[in-house]
């Protein structure tokens, strides 16, 4: 279905983002890939599908990188069609102790460099007439936490991005959707279950029976199988008029 369009995903060397670009892969898209650590892995991986795999290791809070990988990306691929702004990060403190560099970096990575890319990408989806823009947002995007204000901030703010990017194309055949996933057991949450079994003294089990026995009604965990799909879906023909939507697959955390 995606033959010969490249998509560019962000943080995409783990977690979800690995899982977004595999399932665009197997429809046939060619893949730009992000994110620090190995990433030697994952193009091995999004090759098996058959299609061609690039990598840019740009920090994502850093404009000039932003900027080299977009450069990077039109260069060897002619030009990204698809655009999934994943990179992001998370801290957990109060707001009173909240350490004002951890405040920054999280609005940098999670919501600035989503504007920075796809500033860069339009023009080039503009002058062909097709574009797919998928923010992973979160569900913190729509409901808030206690202990998470860079994030439900960021969050918040990619899910209005998002629907300011969809009104502004709205005539074209360029699309930008959210995703708000609940909890994804990736290592940005392996971190948190962490960090709950050390301070409450419990199993890695009993702490992941915790962390969604607060949030998630389905007590299960998304995965980037299942978010995978429903960023293929918004790239199908089937989305071409599903505009500025933030879509929760969040076992009905948001629905309480
Ligand atoms: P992860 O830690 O597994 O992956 C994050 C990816 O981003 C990695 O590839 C990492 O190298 C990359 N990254 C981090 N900082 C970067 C930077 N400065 N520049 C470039 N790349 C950088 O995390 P994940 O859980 O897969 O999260 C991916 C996205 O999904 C994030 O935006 C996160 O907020 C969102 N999300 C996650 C969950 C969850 O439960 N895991 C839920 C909702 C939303």
């Amino acid at each position: 279905m995606l033959k010969g369009k490249t998509a560019l995903v962000t943080g995409s060397t783990s977690g979800i983002g690995l899982g977004i670009a595999q399932a665009l892969a197997a429809q046939g898209a060619n893949i730009v890939l992000n994110g620090f650590g190995d990433a030697q892995a994952p193009q091995a991986a999004i090759a098996a599908h058959g299609v061609r795999v690039g990598y840019h290791g740009a920090d994502m809070s850093k404009l000039a990188e932003i900027e080299a990988m977009m450069a990077y990306a039109a260069a060897e691929f002619g030009r990204v069609d698809i655009l999934v702004n994943n990179a992001g990060i998370q801290h957990v403190s109060r707001i009173e102790a909240f350490p004002p560099e951890r405040w920054d970096a999280i609005i940098a990575i999670n919501l600035s460099s989503a504007f920075h890319a796809t500033r860069l990408a339009l023009p080039a989806m503009q002058a062909a007439g097709w574009g797919r823009i998928i923010n992973i947002a979160s569900v913190h995007g729509l409901v808030a936490s206690a202990e998470k204000s860079a994030y439900v901030a960021a969050k918040h703010g990619i899910v209005g991005l998002t629907k300011v990017t969809a009104l502004e194309n709205a005539t074209t055949g360029i699309t930008c959707n959210a995703i708000c996933p609940g909890w994804v057991l990736t290592p940005l949450v392996q971190k948190q279950v962490d960090a709950r079994a050390a301070s409450a003294q419990v199993s890695n089990e009993e702490a992941i029976r915790q962390l969604l026995g607060e949030k998630e009604p389905s007590m299960q965990f998304t995965t980037p199988e299942e978010l995978g799909a429903l960023a293929v879906f918004f790239c199908s023909p089937a989305g071409n008029n599903v505009r500025g939507v933030a879509w929760n697959m969040d076992g009905g955390w948001a629905a309480q």
